[in-house]
């Protein structure tokens, strides 16, 4: 059977041309960059070229980079740091941010006693500015305002710059999980104030294992694993220099594509909406993610019936989807941003399903998808 892949938010397979590069660097460039010899002087090379080349892109100086193993722990040390070395005593989110965005809040918030206020989305989705200004103008306390850019479920983007100049306006520090845009849109952070943001490998086409905490050079953040001076003191451990070479060449090619991929995955969804709505009637999208404000890669879908087996019908099928996000899809819960979304009676009797797209997808993948939905919304599994 062809399988067809559309999970593309949760993870994304590796190019070729990352695997090449990270067989080589395990082959023949294996010191530790913290050796002075010339096996760790080579590592090192490697290192802190991927890291100009990454900053080039994002329009940061190289010291603003910092390696991680994940989007996960960029997201937890910036956090966690903020309070515990920046003195933040309230931190500002919203309750539809990634699970660990939201678990290192609600840490902060049991073991240090910060105050924490949540921006409710409004029923498209949105975090309204208004909201967040109004929350910023309503204490003194020194605050962290974390939103995310792209969420990962209904792919509903806040508007970075704007938000990033009220936190500035307002003398609030300003965290955003960017793990779902880097490399899909072009970031300028020598334009968009943003203190702090998060990236992940493994979401363009990298390695799982690797990604990088943005911390901009004056924010005064400090590591919170800690142990040898790696990574300017900031994140103790030696690097993963194959999985941060796989990061580097993951990221040179989806920049270096950029328009190209974008324009084939816009495509791709623009089909995917009409094909589905076809397939299924009365199919609804959530927040906005049938229209093209959204992330292009994320098309997030209420079928209008109950079926708590779909993921599993269509996996039969061929076609790998997303029941919500990676990282809630195991769970019978369903996710804080569908509990907010969604009316009681869309709870009951519809399901959602989260499906993302990559530059190696094609209209007949789409077709394949529309041809499922259609037999299980008819009944024919
Ligand atoms: N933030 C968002 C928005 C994500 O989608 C993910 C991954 O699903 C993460 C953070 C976590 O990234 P990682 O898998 O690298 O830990």
């Amino acid at each position: 059977m062809n399988k067809i892949y559309l999970d593309n938010a949760a993870t994304t397979p590796l190019s070729p041309e990352v695997i090449d590069e990270m067989i080589d660097v395990m082959k023949f460039n294996y010191g530790n960059p913290s050796s002075t010899h010339s096996f760790g002087q080579q590592a090192k090379t490697l290192l802190e070229k991927t890291r100009r080349e990454i900053a080039d892109d994002l329009k940061v100086s190289p010291a603003e980079i910092i390696f991680t193993s994940c989007g996960t722990e960029a997201n937890n040390m910036i956090i966690k740091s903020a309070v515990e070395h920046l003195g933040i005593e309230r931190i500002i989110t919203s309750p539809i941010e990634h699970k660990c965005v939201a678990e290192s809040v609600l840490d902060m918030k049991k073991r240090r006693n910060v105050e924490v206020v949540y921006l409710r989305p409004n029923s498209e989705g949105d975090i309204e500015l208004e909201k967040l200004e109004e929350a910023l103008k309503s204490s003194d306390k020194k605050t962290l305002v974390s939103l995310m850019h792209a969420n990962n479920e209904i792919g509903n983007v806040l508007d970075l710059e704007k938000a990033a100049k009220i936190c500035k306006e307002n003398g609030a520090l300003f965290h955003s999980d960017t793990v779902q845009t880097v490399a899909h849109l072009d970031l300028d952070f020598s334009k968009i104030p943003v203190d702090f943001a998060s990236c992940s490998a493994h979401k363009f086409h990298g390695p799982k294992g690797a990604g990088f905490a943005f911390i901009r050079k004056s924010s005064g953040l400090k590591a919170m694993i800690v142990g040898g001076p790696q990574e300017r003191n900031l994140r103790a451990g030696t690097e993963n220099v194959c999985g941060i070479a796989g990061l580097g060449k993951a990221m040179e090619l989806s920049m270096r594509n950029l328009e190209n991929y974008s324009a084939h995955i816009k495509e791709i969804k623009k089909y995917a909406v009409q094909e589905i709505k076809k397939a299924v009637p009365n199919v609804k999208f959530n927040g906005k993610s049938g229209t093209d404000e959204s992330l292009y890669t994320i098309l997030s879908v209420l079928l209008p019936f109950k079926n708590p087996l779909i993921g599993l019908q269509l996996d039969m099928k061929g076609v790998a989807v997303s029941q919500g996000s990676a990282c809630s899809s195991g769970s019978p819960q369903p996710s804080m941003a569908m509990m907010l979304l969604l009316s009681e009676n869309e709870m009951e009797n519809s399901t959602p399903l989260r499906i993302s797209f990559s530059h190696l997808n094609t209209k007949s993948d789409i077709d394949v998808l529309a041809n499922a939905l259609k037999e299980i919304a008819e009944g024919k599994v």
